[in-house]
């Protein structure tokens, strides 16, 4: 397995599928880990996948800085008075649905745990190396690699490739798959920077949106408490340009942003990065597979971004573990695109609205909550058997087992979660002996991955009920099928495993 991008969805990738015994080589264009760590904000539904593959302690003690940090403010300068556009009404954790909490931690600070996981489960990275050209035939990917340092080219072969890199995406480009969207809508310089700016700050937020009139800007806090990340809009069209933020302009920026004419400040890097709104037209040609912003990038609000691309690598990963160990067929890859796709179209117009809603503007209907754009994703593929939703969203978070669901949350005892038992295989719940049910699918595929619990009858299992219901839950943690009949269970898995019988 080839994956092309070390950013947060390149790496996580990476360790899901070392995670699952694919041998994988990463490469990156960057030196290393990032230092310009953007997005800060991991979701529940993100932790449960850091947790399952044992990172979860690990990320949020890199967070633990900041993990009072809540709430996105709007205000003219630093120094003066700030208007909460929330502060303390969206709960971090949500103990009933999830064992996992909403983390802050820098991406500069989870780079690095995600390359020594995914070093410690067999990732070869090549930092400082580029692809120049990538090929596919019947059989195998072709890529050419550059190292950077020496100029010398290599090539490696791969079963597939998972193109994580990035929303000017070189691959997507070359493959010619379109993308929709007004495309970029906003130039914007990020400053990293270390100045004291305690005293103007009384309580921490995740963000300060900054609108006078020298500067409109995001405040971003970062992993230590001195250094701070400003981002700056500019327009092009007006004659402006990346090039224009020289040193003395970045401190002149942020000192606008503060409202402080004399701060002392320590310019530390300032990269450009770009606005985009878009969502590729395809995710899947041949071999390769476009996740995160290569598939999809949105305006920040609402932290969708990283988040809904290390999902997307996780949601790909163990179907490819699948295929590569022969106990699913090809045609399962193509419920990659259908469910993740699916979920990115639905969630572009909602983000987009939420975007306009925090600068100001008013929308209708931006009813979607956090719960539901987190807990909530519905798929309708053939990797699952059964699903009775029409829509991505439904009103209000199931918090029953459904097939194409996310399946419920049930503390087993006071640590282990049901969701601590999904990602190695599929996991099959029965009120009863699950021994015919097992039967049914070992009849159908013998290596098939799968471990099986016979659940209580408290009245905390009533979301995997009513008894006698059996639910077989796939490696991801979506409800594969639901149902009482091992015979039924037998006739739905060939097309669940793509085999072509
Ligand atoms: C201000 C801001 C705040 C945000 N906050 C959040 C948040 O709180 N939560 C959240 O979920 N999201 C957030 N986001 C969005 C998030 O940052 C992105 O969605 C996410 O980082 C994208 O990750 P990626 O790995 O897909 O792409 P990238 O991080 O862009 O990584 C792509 C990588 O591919 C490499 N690459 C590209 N082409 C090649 C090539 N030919 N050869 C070798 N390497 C190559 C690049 O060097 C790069 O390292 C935020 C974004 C912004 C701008």
């Amino acid at each position: 397995m080839l994956v092309v991008g070390g950013g947060l969805v390149g790496l996580a990738t990476a360790v899901f599928l070392g995670e699952l015994g694919v041998r994988t080589v990463l490469v990156d264009r960057h030196a290393g880990a990032s230092i310009q760590g953007r997005a800060r904000g991991i979701n529940q539904r993100t932790m449960e996948l850091y947790r399952a593959v044992g990172l979860e302690a690990e990320i949020r003690a890199a967070g633990r800085p900041f993990a009072d940090d809540w709430g996105v403010a709007r205000c003219e300068t630093l120094a003066g008075d700030w208007h909460w556009l929330f502060a303390d009404d969206a709960p971090k954790a949500w103990p009933d649905l999830s064992p996992s909490e909403f983390c802050q931690a820098d991406q500069s600070a989870i780079e690095p745990i995600l390359i020594a996981a995914g070093r410690t489960r067999g990732t070869s990275y090549r930092f400082g190396t580029e692809l120049v050209s990538l090929t596919q035939d019947e059989d195998r990917a072709t890529a050419v690699l550059g190292d950077l340092a020496t100029g010398a080219n290599s090539t490696v072969e791969a079963r597939y490739v998972v193109a994580a890199d990035g929303q000017r995406s070189p691959i997507r480009e070359q493959l010619g798959i379109p993308r929709t969207g007004p495309g970029v809508v906003q130039h914007s310089a990020s400053i990293v920077f270390r100045a004291d700016l305690a005293p103007y700050v009384p309580r921490r937020a995740l963000f300060w949106i900054i609108a006078n009139d020298a500067v409109g800007a995001g405040l971003v806090t970062t992993a230590e408490p001195g250094r701070w990340s400003l981002n700056v809009a500019y327009d092009p069209a007006a004659g402006q340009s990346l090039e224009d933020f020289t040193t003395e302009r970045a401190i002149a920026a942020v000192r606008a942003a503060v409202g402080v004419p004399d701060l002392a400040v320590e310019i530390e890097d300032v990269a450009g990065w770009q606005q985009t709104i878009g969502l590729a037209d395809r995710y899947r040609a041949g071999r390769v597979f476009l996740a995160g912003d290569a598939a999809h990038t949105w305006p920040p609000a609402g932290a969708m971004g990283a988040n809904t691309g290390v999902q997307d690598g996780h949601n790909l990963a163990w179907k490819v573990a699948g295929v590569l160990r022969g106990w699913a067929g090809e045609r399962l890859l193509d419920s990659y695109e259908a469910e993740r796709r699916t979920v990115a179209a639905e969630l572009s117009d909602l983000i987009v609205k939420r975007q306009l809603k925090r600068i100001g503007t008013t929308v209708e209907d931006d009813t979607t909550d956090d719960q539901l754009w987190t807990l909530g994703q519905r798929y309708r593929s053939d990797a699952v058997a059964g699903a009775d939703h029409t829509t991505v969203f439904g009103d209000t978070l199931d918090r029953t087992v459904r097939p194409g669901c996310r399946a419920p949350h049930v503390w087993i005892d006071n640590q282990i979660s049901t969701h601590d038992l999904f990602g190695r295989g599929y996991v099959l719940f029965a009120p009863t002996d699950p021994q015919p049910w097992l039967d049914a699918i070992r009849q159908v595929q013998p290596t098939l991955p799968v471990e099986a619990y016979r659940i209580g009858t408290e009245p905390r299992w009533s979301s995997y009920g009513p008894s006698p219901l059996v639910s077989l839950i796939r490696p991801d943690g979506y409800v594969a099928w639901t149902g009482t009949d091992p015979e039924h269970l037998a006739g739905v898995m060939p097309s669940l495993l793509a085999l072509d019988r």
